[in-house]
């Protein structure tokens, strides 16, 4: 009879004492009987699990919400940081030359890699493709800012965004864009993109260097060219490597 009623009562205690809402004075009485009491521990060790099974999205969804929110922290932080920073360049700039020059750039290049970087970490899927394509539409808009800050503001260099800098960005955009593409359409891994890039890179660096400096020997341009093409046998031999290892 006692120990049918001791029974009850710990049946009683026991939702409060794995919720941690029970005296230590009740812990160690519970803690007791249920050694002693193989039905009461059977009830407890049930409603452990049950509670724990119940517990555990709550507790995931609990530190999602806690990465969640360090993420978030980390980005209005990294924010305050360059819009703290572009401010300084203009206020400074502004203060020494009584308009403002170089601070366009300093901003303009902040930006830029701000937005990058955040393309970058925030995309779950596809990242390098989405951080190229958000270089290759940021880019024109940089390239801008500077010559128009150099020349127009400052009254530096010469007019060389149309003549070189668009063609040589378009150029190796899309040696990059190809290099993304076989690696998409053909399932490769990153080292045959990167062969495929230093192949392209080849006839790359020979257009750069007309545009830039028509002057510019032959030779170094050979040297130029088997440095790339070892580089992308090589990486192409790595390519190769790794996808029969991934295949076995
Ligand atoms: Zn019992």
């Amino acid at each position: 009879m006692n120990q049918k009623i001791d029974c009850d009562i710990i049946k009683d205690l026991l939702p409060l004492y794995i919720d941690n809402m029970t005296s230590s004075n009740s812990n160690q009485c519970i803690e007791e009987h249920l050694k002693s009491c193989d039905a009461c521990k059977k009830v407890y060790e049930e409603m452990g699990q049950t509670i724990s099974v119940e517990k555990a999205p709550e507790l995931q969804n609990f530190k999602k919400f806690l990465y969640k929110t360090k993420i978030m922290y980390i980005i209005i932080a990294l924010l305050a940081v360059g819009i703290i920073s572009i401010g300084i360049c203009l206020i400074v700039n502004f203060a020494v030359e009584k308009r403002l020059s170089w601070s366009l750039i300093a901003g303009g290049g902040i930006i830029f890699s701000y937005v990058t970087g955040y393309v970058f970490l925030m995309s779950k899927k596809n990242k390098l493709v989405k951080s190229l394509l958000c270089i290759s539409l940021c880019i024109i808009p940089l390239l801008s800012i500077i010559q128009f800050t150099l020349y127009n503001i400052m009254g530096l260099g010469f007019l060389w965004l149309w003549s070189i800098a668009i063609p040589i960005t378009f150029l190796w955009l899309s040696i990059l864009w190809v290099g993304m593409l076989f690696r998409s359409l053909f399932k490769l891994n990153i080292f045959y993109s990167v062969a495929i890039i230093a192949f392209l890179s080849i006839p790359g660096n020979l257009i750069t260097n007309m545009l830039v400096n028509p002057n510019k020997r032959l030779e170094d341009f050979i040297i130029n060219g088997f440095t790339n093409a070892i580089a992308a046998i090589v990486l192409l031999a790595i390519g190769i490597y790794v996808q029969k290892k991934a295949k076995k």
